[in-house]
């Protein structure tokens, strides 16, 4: 297969498409990068990297890097996560409070703004400095050890974290966050304004590709039916209420964040990133959900 020439067909087809999306101006930093911005790199098991435009450029990974607590948290409690948080797709927008209400405080899952602050609650418990350990883990998975997280986003967020100061709130009062509200906004924050490229993006996401193992030293880093489950989880609930719609149109696990960017896996064959700021009106990356439908249409290479 010649994955240069698939993405350089897929390139033309995004740069001919007339973008009607938005940027997630809630985040005044985020609001600054360009438009036009728009990068997709490929690892393929077997072939190594193809890439196209800015895949080469670091940009705010968001939400991608709830993946990464979740891998973190599951890694200390093993099945007793899930007494905390559950693992359904929510059906409502990333950053909502109305589920959270009736279900007593209890996340729908780790990929929404609520599960991911819980996850956050539970490494502040459980880790002695959970920025650098979650910070060490992304440089050890990616192989780069340049990874930083960027605190001019994450201060600038902070100024309008109302919503997810609401949501640990909610939590707080059924008892489901044991940290001061303060310290965990803070670790979430610091970890949604961790930047890497769609390369560097695509060889993190190689581990959970690679059932768990680390593919140029073979080391089995993972648990590898911790893998099944995260990969699972990125199925059914990677894309808010869009989970759906993105099963339905790309066939693959994944993750996405308002900075525009997405990751998607297909297991035992390769991983996929690509970066386009401007975001439909479900908060995923408008020109990324069409690159990865037109890949994996191209290639017909989805795991259904
Ligand atoms: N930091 C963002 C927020 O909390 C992340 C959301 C996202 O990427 N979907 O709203």
């Amino acid at each position: 297969m010649d994955y240069q020439k698939i993405l350089e067909n897929i390139y033309a087809t995004l740069k001919g498409h007339k973008s009607t999306g938005k940027v997630a101006t809630y985040i005044p930093e985020l609001a600054k990068i360009p438009f036009s911005k728009l990068g997709m790199h490929i690892y393929c098991i077997n072939s190594g990297h193809y890439h196209i435009g800015d895949a080469n450029e670091r940009f705010s990974i968001q939400s991608i890097s709830k993946v990464f607590g979740l891998t973190l948290a599951m890694g200390i409690l093993g099945d007793d996560l899930f007494k905390r948080i559950d693992v359904e797709p929510s059906g409502n927008p990333f950053n909502s409070l109305i589920q959270l209400e009736y279900e007593n405080g209890i996340p729908r899952n780790p990929f929404i703004n609520a599960g991911a602050l819980l996850i956050a609650d539970v490494l502040i418990s459980n880790l002695k400095n959970p920025k650098k350990e979650l910070l060490e883990f992304i440089r050890n998975i990616t192989n780069d050890y340049t990874i930083i997280s960027n605190s001019q986003v994450s201060n600038s967020e902070k100024e309008h974290s109302h919503r997810n100061a609401s949501l640990l709130h909610l939590m707080k009062s059924f008892g489901n966050i044991k940290n001061p509200i303060e310290d965990v906004l803070d670790l979430y924050l610091f970890q949604c304004a961790i930047e890497m490229s769609c390369k560097e993006l695509a060889t993190a996401f190689m581990v959970y590709a690679n059932e768990g193992k680390l593919i140029n030293t073979n080391q089995q880093l993972l648990n590898p039916s911790y893998i099944k489950r995260i990969n699972a989880i990125m199925q059914t609930c990677g894309f808010y209420d869009e989970a759906g719609e993105f099963s339905f149109r790309v066939g693959l696990p994944g993750k996405s964040g308002v900075g525009g960017g997405i990751v998607a896996i297909h297991p035992g064959v390769y991983t996929t990133a690509v970066w386009s700021p401007p975001l439909n009106p479900k908060g995923n990356s408008e020109l990324g959900m069409i690159a990865l439908e037109e890949l994996t249409s191209r290639t017909g290479l989805s795991i259904f």
